[in-house]
């Protein structure tokens, strides 16, 4: 029985759901205490519920301690079954954290499966459906796994209502080497609204355009969702290389002025550009655990995060496998499984 401090490293969701994970992939039990306890209002809201559920159902898990608010729970695994799944959050909780829960062990399955979850699709502090599908998903295809995302709906803060299918064809997985990004073929900023007011994108499109001061007028552009969709409005910065699409994302919220929102999510992008690396902020603590079941690989990426110190940590407790964080070139960093 694996002990965990959940307030330790980024004290946040993604232990909860790694541990899950590993947890399904390895046959080890664990239990967790402290829960998101590095955040504002520790314990679990319904996301972290719906994660944790979806995880139990995909695997026989049988789990103690789980509610909305809970800090504490214990969690054994059964084995995984692949097949037919639907999961609601029931609020506007991150869609892609509950497939963050169970992406990698369907993804080692050994049949195929089809999986909906609805909630938010665009939501503050977790992946958009963008990024899921056009930066994860494809690089975990290069391993093996072929996972298609579709969004048949979308959700925003605070209403909800999205609705994604993911689709898995699994296959084990196999090392890569993700160090050049190679050459850039398109880029593009989109500001993405769903019945709120018009003036909104144009200002954060120029306030996008003032940090992305040499990108051409056409890269920027308003995508109008239909109203009932909304209320709603996401910022997509997509950067697509030939070995790498990287999506940095604003999501806008009352209270946060547009000109901030812009500039805040083209500076990450800005950020991402000029480090010369493979994977941005958030992709690096995403592909370490595809990495480490591949128990061998290579990814350059810009500052080494929190959220990647905390995962590895957690990794190495589960699978005994160990990475190496090291110098890349200029101002990136190599991130390497040690086998
Ligand atoms: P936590 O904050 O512990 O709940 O974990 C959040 C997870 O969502 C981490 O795996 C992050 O990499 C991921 N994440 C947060 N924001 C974004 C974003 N804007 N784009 C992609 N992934 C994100």
């Amino acid at each position: 029985m694996i002990k965990i401090d959940g307030s330790e490293g980024e004290g946040g969701g993604q232990v909860l759901r790694y541990a899950a994970a590993l947890s399904l992939i390895t046959g080890e039990p664990f239990t967790i205490a402290n829960i998101r306890g590095g955040r504002e209002k520790p314990g679990m809201m319904r996301q972290h519920v719906t994660s944790i559920e979806a995880a139990a159902a995909i695997g026989g898990a049988e789990v103690s301690g789980l509610a909305v608010g809970s800090s504490e729970i214990t969690f054994h695994p059964g084995s995984v079954t692949p097949g037919e799944y639907h999961f609601a959050v029931g609020t506007a909780g991150a869609t892609g954290l509950v497939l963050q829960t169970i992406l990698v062990p369907l993804m080692l399955a050994d049949s195929a499966s089809r999986v909906v979850i609805e909630g938010g699709t665009h939501a503050m502090a977790a992946p958009p459906f963008e990024f899921i599908a056009k930066t994860l998903l494809p690089i975990t295809a290069k391993m093996g796994p072929k996972v298609t995302a579709k969004l048949k709906r979308h959700g925003f803060f605070p209403r909800g209502g999205g609705r994604i299918v993911i689709e898995f064809d699994p296959a084990p997985l196999r090392p890569i080497e993700c160090v050049e990004r190679g050459v850039l073929k398109s880029r593009k900023a989109e500001a993405l609204v769903a019945g709120i007011a018009s003036d909104i994108a144009s200002r954060e499109l120029s306030a996008m355009q003032k940090v992305l001061s040499d990108w051409p007028e056409d890269a920027f552009s308003a995508r109008q969702l239909p109203a009932d969709e909304g209320p709603g409005n996401a910022l997509l910065i997509e950067t697509e290389f030939e070995n790498v699409t990287e999506i940095m994302s604003g999501f806008g919220k009352v209270g946060l002025p547009a000109e901030k929102l812009g500039k805040t999510a083209a500076k990450r992008a800005a950020g991402y550009l000029s480090s010369g690396a493979f994977a941005g902020p958030y992709l690096q603590d995403q592909l370490l655990l595809p990495f480490a079941l591949a128990r061998s690989g290579v990814f350059s990426t810009v500052k080494i995060s929190q959220h990647t110190h905390t995962a590895i940590a957690l990794i190495e407790r589960f699978t005994g496998t160990s990475f190496r964080i090291g110098p890349g070139n200029g101002k990136s960093h190599m991130v390497e499984v040690l086998r």
